[in-house]
């Protein structure tokens, strides 16, 4: 049985936006009554737990909207029900992770906001529920080390940035887009971010398939097992680099994309490392393919774990 945190709360008023928000609950309905599949809801992360990671400035600023340009930094409208879905989101994150320790695998139908810093959000992301789980599991001594295998369409600039001053994170990002000052880049053959020894990336370029994409993962895997092994794996099962989707060069279907999610949760089983997924993004204009995407990784869990 896969336990999936899911709460209606997560999804905040942010009008018409290229980020599909709704495709949350439609992955959510299209669980329920799943054989293998479990919904549950998840309490909010606390104040407490975002300072771990979050300036006290940028959290204020989200909570009250005060500054504005701050609150929205990462790019969405700022309401009043922004700073609560962001919460639950988090504790999504933190819910899936506790859960993977006990269960083995558990999933967050919700995004793990890989662009949001200490003091500021990119990219449609607030708060780094990754890394406020982490944090969170760390400072209640739950565990001792944890990666992230981040393979979403975008490189993951802040988890990296956070991963700086965290010697128990190691982050590795496989991306077709680089990701930098709030900006993305299509053409991956310059590098804008400089790697570390635990924030490592491996760049797809435009065009890349299966094959090369399976390449980059297979390395990337190594790179994590040679990091030493983490108590807790959080994988990033982004639905964008999906052919079809408008930030996407890479040409990789759905099928190609299950196969990717089947090698994290063969490798996650193999190595005995408990695996927790997020959503992350996707942003085909059909939204019901990056709804497919989602349930293909469910489909790829209860392969491996049924
Ligand atoms: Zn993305």
């Amino acid at each position: 049985m896969i336990t999936a945190y899911y709460h209606p709360g997560y999804a905040a008023p942010i009008g018409k936006h290229v980020m599909p928000i709704t495709k949350f609950s439609r992955v959510a309905d299209a669980l329920r009554g799943e054989a293998g599949v479990r919904l549950e809801e998840p309490r909010p992360v606390t104040e407490e737990d975002l300072l771990r990671v979050h300036t006290r400035e940028y959290v204020a600023a989200v909570a009250t909207g005060e500054p504005r340009d701050l609150a929205e930094s990462q790019k969405f409208p700022w309401s009043p029900e922004l700073y609560r879905s962001v919460l639950l989101t988090n504790g999504g994150c933190l819910a899936a992770a506790r859960r993977a320790r006990s269960d083995g695998v558990a999933a967050a139908i919700a995004s793990g906001f890989h662009h949001s810093h200490a003091d500021h959000g990119e990219g449609f992301c607030t708060f780094n529920g990754l890394v406020v789980a982490i944090d969170a599991m760390i400072a209640a001594g739950e565990i001792r080390s944890a990666a992230v295998l981040d393979m979403d369409l975008h490189y993951g600039n802040g988890t990296a940035s956070l991963a700086r001053t965290r010697p128990y994170l190691f982050n590795l990002s496989i991306y077709g887009n680089d990701y930098a000052a709030n900006t993305a880049y299509r053409d991956v053959r310059e590098r804008r971010h400089e790697d570390g020894i635990n924030h490592r990336s491996i760049a797809l370029p435009a065009g890349s398939g299966r094959k090369e994409m399976m390449a980059a993962m297979e390395a990337g895997l190594e790179l994590i097992l040679a990091s030493g092994r983490p108590d807790l794996l959080i994988y990033q099962a982004g639905a964008d680099p999906y052919r079809e989707d408008p930030y996407s060069p890479l040409d990789l279907d759905h099928e190609d994309l299950r196969v990717r999610d089947r090698r994290a949760f063969e490798f996650a089983r193999e190595h005995g490392l408990p695996i927790a997924w997020v959503l992350a993004g996707g942003y085909t204009e059909d939204t019901s393919k990056v709804v497919r995407v989602h349930l293909n990784t469910f489909a790829a869990a209860l392969g491996v774990f049924r």
